[in-house]
């Protein structure tokens, strides 16, 4: 099922990245610190009590203390507003109530959705007083938090749980069907991709245009193996809108990625890795699900560049290097069956269930090997390790202090899990938990270890 959105609007430096990046915690350490990649954290996938959402940031549409806000500005922000399930309007307790807030609040009031008003920036007990200034705004609840001394935060995430829309019970279908999502940039080629997958245009009907939610699958057979190809509908529509057309097509993305076991991201060979790849590339591995880059409009490269090329993507995105690559013509249909292959192959290796023995004997002769350093100098002991029960691709280490986990130590034993049992394709994770604790099986919150 497609996570519901819950959108953070409100006007420039209120904090709103301040607290997103509070709201994911420090689970993403492991991607952010790789060179050459700068991670514009827009949109993440984060579980609060078990349950899932992806929370974006809208950006602030220009909109700062001064300046109002314009037609244009207000159409894109009626369109965010309309996409997200809860809105966390948030607003600076320092700067009190000026016109822009009234203004986005405004807009918020009439979109009639749930909404918490979060208030930023209440540091100190002195500043709680503030919050009364705001209800003046008419949006209720009013949570007072401190994005940058991490306060609040936990109670704010229970209020959004509170508002988040009953799960519904989706049919998923056959469970050994292949769900692929074709996900990319707008003019990436993915609808040049699907026909040519389909190899016949009208096998689809396109959906009538509304929310993201009417999406639409194709069903087709290849060697023998059921392939839906999520939301189709979403692949082939045209955004219209004329601005904040990343934010859109992103969130598209996201929704159908939420519903796929594998995703192909299509890049432009001419113009590879933007950023909005590698924001769609993260989720993805943020959500656990399997990847395959499909290079596209490989015709478009000369020969004689084409290894240059190879080469430059490899250390641009070396954070996939786990994750196959292929390089297409959607359009001469060259290598898209390729495609379908590797994303079988990525589910397959995804659904791999390893002996327990198997998993505990490779971390442990891997702990032996290169011990891990110590941590405030305590060392970190891994009493034993396994497969989790439902997600494959994640691997519970029992151990004596999960805060003594570095994120290097985390990359090394996944390179040996990997080496061992392979996973191409299929970004792991990993739940330390303290040995001797029950651990719930579900809904591992980014904010713990
Ligand atoms: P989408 O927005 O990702 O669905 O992209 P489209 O499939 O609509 O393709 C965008 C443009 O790129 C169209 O003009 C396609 O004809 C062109 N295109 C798609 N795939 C290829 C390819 O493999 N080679 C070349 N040269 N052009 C392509």
């Amino acid at each position: 099922m497609s996570r519901p959105v819950v959108a953070l609007v409100g006007r420039t430096n209120v904090g709103k990245s301040t607290l997103l990046n509070r709201i994911v915690g420090q689970r993403h350490a492991v991607v952010d610190d790789q060179p050459n990649v700068t991670r514009d954290r827009l949109f993440v996938p984060v579980t609060w009590n078990g349950r899932d959402m992806i929370v974006v940031d809208t950006g602030g549409w220009g909109l700062d203390a001064e300046s109002g806000i314009g037609a244009k500005v207000k159409r894109q922000a009626e369109l965010a507003v309309a996409q997200a399930d809860v809105i966390l309007l948030v607003v600076d307790a320092t700067d009190g109530t000026i016109p822009s807030d009234e203004e986005v609040a405004h807009l918020v009031r009439a979109a009639g959705k749930k909404t918490i008003l979060v208030v930023n920036k209440v540091d100190t007990h002195r500043h709680e007083s503030l919050v009364s200034d705001f209800h003046g705004l008419g949006v209720e609840p009013i949570v007072p938090v401190s994005a940058i001394h991490n306060l609040g935060i936990a109670d704010l995430m229970d209020e959004v749980v509170e508002l988040l829309p009953q799960p519904q019970d989706e049919d998923e279908g056959d469970p050994d069907s292949v769900r692929i999502a074709i996900v990319g940039r707008p003019n990436a080629g993915k609808s040049t991709l699907l026909n040519a997958l389909l190899g016949n245009e009208r096998a689809i009907v396109d959906a009538t245009p509304g929310t993201t939610r009417d999406s639409l699958d194709a069903d087709l057979k290849w060697q023998g193996k059921n392939i839906v190809l999520v939301d189709t509908a979403g692949i082939r529509k045209r955004t219209r809108v004329p601005f904040g057309i990343d934010y859109f097509s992103v969130l598209r993305s996201m929704q159908s990625i939420d519903r796929c076991d594998v995703a192909l991201l299509v890049l432009d060979a001419e113009e590879p890795a933007a950023g909005q790849d590698v924001t769609i590339a993260r989720y993805v591995l943020d959500s656990g699900k399997g990847l395959v880059l499909v290079v596209n409009k490989w015709d478009l490269i000369p020969a004689e560049h084409k290894q240059t090329h190879k080469d430059w993507l490899a250390r641009r995105l070396e954070f996939l290097s786990f994750v196959p690559v292929i390089h297409v013509s959607a359009l001469e249909g060259r290598n898209v069956k390729l495609a379908l292959q590797r994303a079988i192959e990525v589910w397959k290796a995804r659904r791999q269930r390893l002996l327990r023995s198997s998993v505990d004997a490779v971390v442990q002769a891997a702990v032996q090997r290169h011990p891990p350093p110590k941590v405030a100098n305590r060392r970190l002991n891994v009493i034993w390790a396994h497969q989790d029960e439902e997600s494959t691709w994640k691997f519970v280490l029992h151990v004596n202090e999960p805060k003594l986990v570095p994120t290097t130590y985390e990359r090394y034993l996944e390179h040996q899990l990997r080496k061992e049992f392979g996973f191409r394709g299929v970004p792991l994770q990993f739940v330390f938990v303290k040995a001797g604790k029950p651990r719930k099986s579900q809904g591992v919150s980014p904010w713990k270890g």
